[in-house]
């Protein structure tokens, strides 16, 4: 068996017990002589592999009550517009840009309602997080909006803006499971599996119960309303079985590693290795500043193009994958979540002082 160090930012690499244990029961599903993927949505088994993945992201992200876990197709873009349509009460709503997803949920906004930009990065390519400790914050928005971690420029929110009492809603596609976080701080959290949860396929919604509204936006298509989802225990009609299999796998294995909070200590560290050596590299950069940096994401340059195509296909060879930076951004990101061993940092970091020691005088 060969498997290389895959640093793409989503779908991404997946804890190897995960896989082993699932390809292990591909054919055969505890006795019932099927795969899951043939197995009715409406069966025992596949309700207690719904009911036991809930249980336990409830468990391990510490989940309050008050709070519903929905599983809903069509990815984190999806919620671009559930949030509005389903959120929407006074008619306005106040967005956080600090990179492409929180700028497209926007524009996916402004054909629902009145969305407004109250505080933005753009002016520095996206490489910090805007101080949003006094925003102007309109008082009748039904919501601020943030995208918490910034998969395609490296940026994290370490801080929450202060909502003034509005919710807040965040995508935490690319950071949910990364460290434990205070839910009760949130209205809505969503989180596509694809980065650090599961395979492909849904996107996690974790919702505050007082934000049901009664269908204020008509008509609102029965799949679009979260009510829909809530009622029927996200399975109104299909949902992604095998891939809500694979989400509940990986919150076992994070279970068995200790919860969150060895977690992130793990990611802390590796990511880390990392920075520490892009602060004294004298070939590569990492454009973010320190306050803002991701450890999910970790994007950094040479300042030359054709240096950057270099390293990306040198390290290709070397058996790195998916190290090239987003289209938008250029350079390089090392996508570092939950499933990527330690070594494969360390033996990433050494790949690279051999690649500064041998090209770096040539700038
Ligand atoms: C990947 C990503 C998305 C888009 O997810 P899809 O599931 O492809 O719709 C949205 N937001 C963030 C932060 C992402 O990383």
């Amino acid at each position: 068996m060969k498997r290389i160090y895959n640093f793409s930012a989503g779908p991404a690499m997946l804890p190897l017990e995960v896989l082993e244990h699932a390809g292990q029961e591909m054919t055969d599903y505890m006795d019932t002589g099927m795969s899951i993927m043939e197995m009715s949505h409406r069966s025992k088994s596949f309700e207690t592999i719904l009911e036991k993945a809930k249980n336990d992201l409830k468990m391990i992200a510490n989940i309050p009550d008050n709070y519903e876990i929905l599983f809903i197709q069509g990815g984190a873009s999806l919620q671009f517009s559930m949030v509005p349509m389903n959120l929407i009460k006074h008619g306005k709503a106040d967005y956080i840009v600090t990179g492409q997803f929180s700028k497209k949920a926007y524009e996916e906004a402004t054909l629902f309602l009145d969305a407004k930009i109250i505080a933005s990065s753009k002016d520095k390519n996206f490489t910090y997080i805007p101080n949003c400790s006094d925003l102007n914050i309109r008082e009748d928005a039904d919501y601020v909006y943030i995208c918490e971690n910034n998969t395609i420029y490296g940026t994290k929110f370490h801080k929450l803006p202060n909502t003034k009492g509005k919710p807040l809603v965040a995508d935490l596609s690319s950071c949910f499971l990364s460290e434990p976080l205070d839910i009760s701080k949130y209205g809505i959290i969503f989180a596509g599996a694809q980065k650090n949860i599961g395979p492909a396929g849904v996107c996690i919604v974790i919702l505050r119960k007082d934000l049901l509204y009664n269908d204020i936006f008509k008509p609102t298509p029965t799949l679009l309303n979260y009510k829909t989802y809530v009622e029927n225990n996200s399975m109104y009609n299909t949902p992604p079985t095998y891939t809500i299999y694979m989400c509940g796998q990986v919150f076992q294995w994070i279970k068995a590693q200790g919860g969150l909070d060895v977690l992130k200590q793990r990611n802390i560290d590796k990511a880390a290795l990392l920075y520490d050596y892009l602060d004294q590299s004298s070939l590569f950069k990492a454009p973010v500043v320190k306050e803002a940096r991701s450890i999910m994401n970790v994007v950094f340059v040479t300042g030359h193009e054709d240096l950057d195509d270099l390293f990306v296909k040198e390290a290709k060879k070397a058996g790195f994958e998916n190290l090239k930076g987003h289209r938008s951004v250029g350079g390089m990101r090392a996508s570092i979540y939950n499933a990527m061993p330690r070594e494969g940092i360390e033996q990433l970091v050494d790949f690279m002082r051999d690649f500064e020691k041998k090209y770096g005088g040539i700038q």
